[in-house]
């Protein structure tokens, strides 16, 4: 069942979407070649009890942290660690979420660390455009589908694979709802986008094959082929209109789109 929120609920989703859009912002001035998954993760969890916000997915399922950290060709859900540490060169997906008054926020961002490859910076672009060229689809009357079918042209275009094993979804009192947002599809299939409904829209997507497994933790997942992956995240409400994201502040996404 899809969840249509209130002026109010999505004023409330806002203010949690805020602190994880300030985070997202602040740590390219954090993340350096050195550090661990872990001091990302407790960066991230200390600003989140600052703003008095819960961290989303801390517990959520038996996630052990507060964000998911995943290096290189981990593609999502990557357990931080005190051992693993980054070094120039590596990317990193950073994947949080807060809790305000029972609302989730949800988004993610891939950050180089130091100098990387230029596929690697490509690949990182990529994942961005094609969350804007998804983003450009959520209009009333329009369907999921044409939101999973424009990700994934943009990808492919660049020659990256994206990710099947993992979509968006739906946010909002719970981190997951329906309904489930593939970055691959068919235009004019799924349900119909109407005013109200919150969708976390996320391409992953990854240099080789999209093929993925799951790491012995049960947690963490890998490209079979070791390929890099990246992944981009944001909180949309769907409105009468344009869309409005949550957890992006001030980028217009033709500027993006420019860059890539
Ligand atoms: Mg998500």
């Amino acid at each position: 069942m899809i969840v249509i929120k209130s002026a109010e609920e999505i004023e409330l989703m806002a203010k949690a979407c805020e602190v994880t859009a300030n985070m997202l912002d602040e740590l390219p001035g954090i993340i350096k070649p050195g550090m661990t998954t872990k001091d990302i993760d407790h960066w991230c969890e200390q600003y989140i009890l600052k703003h008095d916000m819960k961290p989303a997915f801390k517990g959520y399922g038996g996630f052990p942290a507060t964000a998911c950290v995943s290096v290189n060709e981990e593609v999502v859900h990557g357990i931080p660690s005190k051992k693993r540490v980054l070094r120039e060169g590596d990317i990193v997906s950073v994947d949080l979420g807060t809790v305000y008054r029972d609302y989730y926020s949800d988004a993610a961002r891939t950050y180089p660390v130091g100098k990387i490859s230029e596929t690697h910076e490509r690949l990182i672009k990529t994942a961005e455009a094609a969350f804007f060229a998804g983003l450009k689809q959520c209009v009333p009357g329009n369907r999921i589908g044409d939101i999973s079918h424009a990700v994934q042209v943009c990808a492919e275009e660049q020659g990256f694979s994206v990710i099947r094993d993992y979509t968006g979804h739906g946010v909002g009192r719970d981190l997951h709802e329906d309904p489930p947002v593939p970055n691959y599809g068919k235009p004019h299939h799924g349900p119909r986008l109407t005013p109200g409904m919150v969708l976390a829209i996320e391409p992953m997507i990854a240099v080789g094959d999209w093929e993925v497994d799951v790491l012995m933790n049960n947690w963490t997942a890998v490209m079979v082929d070791g390929s890099y992956a990246a992944h981009y995240e944001n909180t949309v409400v769907i409105t009468e209109g344009e869309p409005r994201i949550l957890t992006l502040k001030g980028a217009k996404p033709e500027a993006v789109l420019e860059r890539s």
